[in-house]
């Protein structure tokens, strides 16, 4: 069986990663989502183990001397990360698998997977991304000045992805990460063969 693939969905905060991945697995059943492990604390709708494992600092620092993290990083505060054991799992029973991650973890991640495929999803305009910052509401002013002065710094990482996709319309942007999906299967290095050549030539 091939292995599963393994997409790095990732770009500055506030410019709709977790929107467009909702949106991206209402079309793609298929597909997985990672769940990652964090030390902030749960906003009111957010369920353990569906959309985080909430856990302590200590526990975390813990999970990062077991080696227990893929990648990790701390981001506004907090830390985040990608199980190793989940993903390695996910993609030997060959399901395809996203992980939601910000820019320093998703560097980790192309270093450490070289066949993953990475997407920076942009923002329309740096006004839109700033709106949408502010106008999620879930954070305070204090955090949310924090959030854009990380989404600039951000931004600049851009050139070390495979594709960028600009969220302009959210159905937009997850049809267009779905047809990436469909040419990376349709590549030869990823183990697409003419039906009936199953064996390396
Ligand atoms: P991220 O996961 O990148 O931090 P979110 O998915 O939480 O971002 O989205 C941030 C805000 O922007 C949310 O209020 C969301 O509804 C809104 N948003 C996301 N995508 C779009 C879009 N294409 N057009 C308008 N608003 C959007
Ligand atoms: P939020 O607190 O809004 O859920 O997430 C904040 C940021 O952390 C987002 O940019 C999100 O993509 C990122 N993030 C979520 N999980 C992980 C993870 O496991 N690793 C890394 N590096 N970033 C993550």
């Amino acid at each position: 069986m091939a292995e599963g693939m393994l997409l790095i969905i990732s770009g500055p905060s506030g410019v709709g990663k977790g929107t467009v991945c909702r949106s991206l697995l209402e079309i793609r059943e298929a597909i997985r989502l990672s769940v990652s492990t964090t030390t902030r604390p749960p906003r009111p709708a957010e369920r353990e183990g569906v959309d985080y494992y909430f856990t302590s600092p200590r526990r975390f620092k813990k999970m990062i001397e077991e080696g227990a993290f893929l990648e990790w990083a701390e981001v506004h505060g907090h830390y985040y990360g990608t199980g190793l054991e989940a993903v390695q799992s996910n993609l030997a029973a060959g399901e395809d698998l996203i992980l939601e991650i910000d820019v320093q973890g998703a560097v980790q991640v192309m270093d450490k997977v070289p066949a993953a495929v990475s997407i920076f999803l942009a923002p329309p305009s740096e006004k839109e991304l700033e709106e949408r910052i502010t106008g999620r509401g879930t954070e305070s002013s204090k955090k949310i000045s924090r959030r854009l002065t990380t989404a600039r710094r951000e931004m600049e990482s851009y050139h070390l992805y495979d594709y960028i996709v600009v969220n302009d319309q959210v159905e937009r942007a997850a049809e267009l990460i779905s047809s990436i999906i469909d040419a990376e299967k349709c590549r030869v290095s990823r183990g697409a063969r003419p039906p009936g050549w199953g064996g390396e030539k």
